[in-house]
């Protein structure tokens, strides 16, 4: 990765935790779903409210290091309107691309997804990263209220 492209990925990243998006409570939440990563103490709360099989609206609440609330901002933008089963397609995408694994995507078409990519160089990092998605990932299976990595 040039060095361009990581300035620029971590401008992304520390713009979306300064600024989150869809961060605050979902009053018509249809799904309402705990995050949490004990290895860094990260605590998420995400709302989702589902139209049939379309995530109508989705936000988040909660505190944690500027990776996983980056990517929880990052997930929220990314999926809002969005079917259920491109969601998680989405989530598998960005999974891989966070392990340093094909996504089989181009920049382009990661968009955003793409900031994260670095990701892959702190394996410590990537419950940090994850830790929205996989909330969602909960959140749209109708599992348990509380996620955590552990
Ligand atoms: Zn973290």
């Amino acid at each position: 990765m040039s060095s361009d492209l990581r300035e620029l990925y971590q401008q992304v990243i520390l713009d979306h935790n300064r600024s989150p998006r869809n961060f605050k409570e979902l009053p018509n939440a249809t799904k309402r779903v705990e995050g949490y990563n004990p290895l860094c103490g990260d605590h998420y709360t995400v709302f989702v409210e589902l139209d049939g099989d379309v995530i109508k609206d989705i936000s988040f609440t909660g505190n944690g290091c500027a990776i996983s609330k980056s990517s929880a901002s990052v997930m929220t933008s990314s999926v809002k309107g969005k079917r259920t089963d491109d969601a998680e397609k989405m989530f598998e995408t960005f999974h891989k691309l966070v392990l340093g694994e094909p996504a089989g995507l181009s920049e382009a078409e990661l968009g955003r997804l793409a900031a994260f990519s670095g990701v892959s160089e702190f394996p410590a990092r990537v419950k940090c990263a994850t830790l929205a998605w996989h909330t969602l990932h909960s959140a749209l299976q109708g599992e348990q209220e509380v996620v955590t990595t552990e």
